[in-house]
Formats: structure tokens, C-alpha cells, sequence
């Protein structure tokens, strides 16, 4: 990908310029050439200057000599970094080439120089190891922008929506544009609202999703909808979330589940095959159920197995209160870890004693290389107890095996995060590889007991598995959904479903999830009659755009792929955004008498 980059030319001179800065070669000497571009060095060295000037597509060499071009040269030494010029000049072969970059052989020897634009000195370095921070460069973003790296993030972005937009519209997909003014609803995330200044007292909400839009595209008859759309999210801060995010939405009708993973596993091989040349497997697929059990996650990373062990057979026929009234004991084994210190294993500890993984502790077994076990439960637990548990791990010499016990969902949780840090430990999740999966069969409804309540565990509008339907009412929590979500190494990348494309059943659903007949109408009417005009049965699929990017490109940040990015707090600290308004515009949206 990155040669493709450095492969990309100005396609077409116009009156400013002949080439850009990155394309001419040592064919190209002796031609007269005209380049435009900011300032990256100057270095004067006896009677001669240079200067390395930049555009997007690279750095050119320029040079003069004070034997030959005396005004020019003296003109040149009060030039300044990130000064905008434009340069007329001959291209010759260097004596000294450079080989790291592409334009290496050549250098243009001046004969004219115009400055289009002068600059105040950089706040940082606009090089790959720029002395700026953070919060210096996002300031300053447009000048951190014209660094190798965001650059490259960039063009890797087009790159990839480009090929999306290729592959969609090849398979008769039709991009449509949905508003972005629309109605605050109650479910998901808190919305974004926007004051209406013509209708006072009213709001506008900020797209969550094109979600209903999308079916109301399926009702009209578009039977193969995407979109690479903005959607925004005013949800709690947390790492590397974006309060507005893009989406690779999508939409399909008259397909079930087997079709839209097909039609997307196409997609997301073709960008794989596009993007990193890399021809991937067919796409393991896994219920909900089984990725909870084996990996207490729902969206495992599968780079490395270390799967979760069962264990309260085994572990829960002593005098071990702990262990005894745990619901679930479950257990992983660390490869050749046995050898682990005391310091080693009290880390482990520690890190699950952490507010953020939140157990009481950890229980471990040393497999030691003779044969026996060192464990820190060898006062409640013999020999032969422990080589069992080591038999139904699997373990062998070597090893180490990890215990947890507790509610049956939070050590799942708990010792999945105990599972990333050993595979993060043991160098097991290597950039660079990739495994994806199909989480599919997720349950349709997840009680909330905060709330007292069942919230839908994808969105209203997910269908109930036909074989299911029936239990709405009386038993919801065991109706599954034929929701799907793709995970790449870890990380969700995207997620869809079937959709309820019948009024009763959106009613029904409506009402499972708390709301009244007349709420469902006054939030959802216009979903709800339109599936009385002939809705086909439809489902489909949203991609989390940004998070692609940073997936393939191995990165932990979206924020690298966003040109703009707010910052942790959701600060736009460029703009210095969010801001206060003025009285006047707080009176004429009617948010002050
Ligand atoms: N709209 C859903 C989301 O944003 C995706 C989908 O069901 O297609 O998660």
C-alpha cells in the first residue's frame, strides 16, 4: 500500500505548476520544470542551498549555487520553513542520490524563485518524529496533516472507501444519502440534539444510524442500499471513541442471514485482497453462546486459542469455600509458563485485582517439569486433584494454568481480560495477522437490572428467529435473533441483523421492550405503518468505518484516520468546540425568554 501511495501522481500540470514534488525521476533530466510547494529544510553549505521542498505527493531537492546565481542565492537564505513557493528550474542527476526517497536521483537547479505565501515558524516539526504532543499537533491539525504519516492514514482511508464504493456498487448496490436532522428517540445511545429555531421548544436529533431510514429505503423498493455516512453518539467518554464515527451502512432485501454474510464476506475479502494482498480463509463462524463459554467475549480475539476450561467438577469436592459457592471456576492454560516467579504470578494478581477487571483474586497451578504441581490452593488440594484439572486443561509440564471463580458472566468477563493480557504477555497477538470471525445467534434481549427491564441487544428492529417468535412474551430472554456481528482480531468490526418487517411484530416487540402502544406510535409510527404498504423481508449490515481503517492498517487509534478528530473529552481543541453561544441565538431557538 505504501509503494501504491508513493506511486500517486499529479495527474495534470496547470499554470501554477508542471510536476509535483514527488514525481520526476533521473529520465526527467535536463527539462524545465515548474514546481509549487511549502518549505521542509534549507541547508547552506559554502556557496551552495537547498532546499527539500514538499507537496502531498513528496519531496524534491532544489538547488542553487552563489557561483552562478548570486541573487538568487542571496534571495533563498531569508526563505523559512513551511514558506510556499514556487520554483522554476532545470532537472538534473545528483552526484549523491538518495535512495530513501523516490525522488532521490534528481535535484532541480533553480533559475526562478516567486514566494506565494510566507509562515510564521511551526508550532512543531512537521517531520515523522515530530517534537510536538498531542494536543499541540491536533491544535494545530492542518499542520500536522502535512506530515508522512496522517497523510498516508488519509489516503489510506480514500483508498479504502474507494475500493468499498467499487465492489458495492459492482454487486448493484446503490449509495443513498439519509438526513441528518432527524427525530431523538429513546433507545441506544444518548442522542445529539440540535434546537430548531422555526419550530421553538423543538429538537432535531443527530443520526445514531441511518437505521430506519435504510428499511423505509428496502419498503421503497432499493433492494440493495450502502452508505459511507457520518452517525453520531453522545455516549460516555471512553479510549478511542469519536462522537461521530462513519459507517459502511448497508442494506439487502429478500435475503436471510446466509446471503448477507456471503455478499459481506465478499467485501471484506475483496478489501483484504485489495488493500493488504492478502487472500484470506473463508470466515470462521461461532454462535454467541460458544464465543461466551470459550472465550467470555463476544467479540474473542481468535489470533491465539487459550480457551476457557470448565472446572467446577472438578474443583468443587473439597473444603474450598471460594471455590464451592462460585458459579462458574473456569480456568486457562498459559503455554510454558510454569516456570512463572512468585513476582511473575503476583502481577497477574495484581492485574486482576484492578477496578477495571475487578476480581477478588486468582487461583494458579504450576505444571512443573517433573510431573508435579505447585499451586496457591496446595493446602486444599492434593496431587491427583490437581493433575485432573491439569488433564481437563490439557496442560502439560511447563505450563500454567489460571483459575477464576465467581458469577457466572463477570468471571467470563474478568478472565477474558486476564486471556488478552496473557496472549499481549506471550506475544501471541501479532500485528500483522489477521482473524476474523462471524459472532452469529447473539439473544435478541438483554434484561437490564438496573432498569428492571429488557433493552434489545442489537436495536428494536432486529427480528426474533422465526422458531422463536412464539416465546416473545412468555419467555424473552431465550429468544435468539439472527444477528451477526464481524470480528477481526478482537475488535468488533461491524454488525447487522435480520429485521422485523411486520407490524405486529414491531408492536409485539415494542411492547417486550416497556413501551406502550401509543409511545411505540408516537416514536416509531412512521416505521410501523409504513411495514402496512408492503415491506419485503430485509436485513442488513453496518461497518464501522474508521475502526477498518485502523484494523488493517494495524493501529490502535481511530482518531489516526480521521482528519478532524475530537479528543478524549469529545473537544474539538482546534475549534475549541463544544463553545457557548450567543444570548442572541439562545433567545431565537427559545433556550432563553
Ligand atoms: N444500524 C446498526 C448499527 O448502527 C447496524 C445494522 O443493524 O445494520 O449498529
Amino acid at each position: 500500500m505504501k509503494e501504491q501511495l508513493n506511486e500517486i501522481k499529479m495527474s495534470y500540470s496547470t499554470h501554477y505548476r508542471t510536476h509535483s514534488c514527488g514525481e520526476l525521476r533521473a529520465i526527467d533530466a535536463g527539462k524545465e520544470v515548474i514546481l509549487c510547494g511549502w518549505i521542509q529544510k534549507i541547508r547552506n553549505l559554502g556557496g551552495m542551498s537547498f532546499i527539500d521542498l514538499r507537496d502531498r505527493y513528496g519531496i524534491t531537492q532544489l538547488t542553487c549555487n552563489s557561483e552562478t546565481n548570486v541573487d538568487l542565492h542571496q534571495k533563498v537564505q531569508n526563505f523559512g520553513r513551511e514558506w510556499v513557493i514556487q520554483i522554476k528550474g532545470i532537472v538534473a542527476e545528483r552526484y549523491n542520490k538518495n535512495s530513501n526517497i523516490p525522488t532521490g536521483d534528481i535535484e532541480i537547479m533553480l533559475t526562478e524563485v516567486t514566494v506565494l505565501s510566507v509562515s510564521d515558524t511551526p508550532p512543531f516539526t512537521i517531520e515523522d518524529n515530530s517534537d510536538g504532543g498531542d494536543e499541540l499537533r491536533m491544535k494545530y491539525r492542518y499542520l500536522d496533516l502535512r506530515r508522512e504519516i496522517p497523510k498516508n492514514n488519509l489516503l489510506f482511508r480514500h483508498q479504502l472507501g474507494i475500493e468499498i464504493r467499487n465492489y458495492m456498487n459492482n454487486i448493484s448496490f446503490v449509495e443513498i444519502e439519509t438526513p441528518f436532522l432527524v427525530k431523538s428517540t429513546p433507545e441506544g445511545a444518548r442522542d445529539f440534539v440540535v434546537p430548531s429555531r422555526v419550530n421553538n421548544g423543538e429538537f432535531y436529533a443527530l443520526p445514531q444510524s441511518p437505521q430506519t431510514f435504510k428499511q423505509l429505503l428496502m419498503l421503497s423498493g432499493y433492494d440493495r442500499y450502502f452508505q459511507i455516512v457520518k452517525c453520531f453518539r453522545d455516549e460516555d467518554l471512553r479510549a478511542d471513541r469519536q462522537p461521530e464515527f462513519t459507517q459502511i451502512d448497508c442494506e439487502m432485501s429478500f435475503v436471510e442471514q446466509e446471503d448477507i454474510l456471503n455478499t459481506f464476506e465478499g467485501l471484506i475479502k475483496h478489501i483484504f485482497h485489495k488493500i493488504k494482498q492478502i487472500d484470506i480463509d473463508p470466515i470462521e463462524r461461532m454462535s454467541y453462546e460458544d464465543a461466551m463459554k470459550l472465550y467470555g467475549s463476544d467479540k474473542p480475539d481468535t489470533r491465539f486459542e487459550m480457551q476457557f476450561v470448565e472446572l467446577n467438577e472438578y474443583l468443587q469436592h473439597k473444603d474450598f469455600s471460594v471455590f464451592n459457592n462460585a458459579e462458574l471456576i473456569i480456568g486457562i492454560v498459559a503455554a510454558d509458563c510454569g516456570h512463572y516467579t512468585r513476582k511473575q504470578l503476583d502481577e497477574l494478581v495484581e492485574f486482576v485485582k484492578r477496578p477495571q477487571v475487578g476480581a477478588s483474586g486468582l487461583v494458579y497451578i504450576l505444571c512443573n517439569e517433573d510431573g508435579s504441581f505447585k499451586s496457591s490452593v496446595d493446602k486444599f488440594y492434593d496431587q491427583a486433584d490437581l493433575q485432573k484439572v491439569a488433564t481437563q486443561c490439557n496442560a502439560k509440564k511447563g505450563d500454567l494454568i489460571l483459575l477464576m471463580n465467581g458469577k457466572k458472566d463477570q468471571v467470563r468477563e474478568q478472565l477474558s481480560q486476564l486471556r488478552l493480557e496473557m496472549g499481549t504477555r506471550l506475544g501471541l497477538r501479532k500485528k500483522g495477522t489477521y482473524k476474523l470471525l462471524w459472532v452469529t445467534d447473539f439473544p435478541l434481549l438483554e434484561w437490564d437490572e438496573e432498569t428492571n427491564r429488557f433493552y434489545a441487544k442489537h436495536h428494536p428492529f432486529t427480528a426474533p428467529k422465526p422458531e422463536h417468535e412464539a416465546l416473545l412474551e412468555s419467555a424473552p430472554e431465550k429468544v435468539n435473533a439472527n444477528a451477526y456481528d464481524l470480528v477481526i482480531n478482537g475488535t468488533e468490526i461491524g454488525g447487522g441483523s435480520i429485521r422485523i418487517h411486520n407490524s405486529d411484530l414491531q408492536k409485539r416487540m415494542f411492547r417486550v421492550l416497556g413501551f406502550s402502544d401509543e409511545e411505540a406510535i408516537y416514536q416509531f409510527g412512521f416505521l410501523i405503518n409504513a411495514f402496512r404498504f408492503g415491506a419485503p423481508p430485509h436485513g442488513g449490515i453496518a461497518f464501522g468505518f474508521d475502526r477498518l481503517c485502523s484494523v488493517l492498517s494495524d493501529y490502535d487509534t481511530i482518531r489516526d484516520f480521521i482528519a478532524f478528530p475530537k479528543n478524549n473529552s469529545a473537544r474539538d481543541v482546534m475549534l475549541d468546540s463544544p463553545s457557548t453561544i450567543s444570548e442572541l441565538q439562545l433567545k431565537e431557538l427559545g433556550l432563553k425568554l
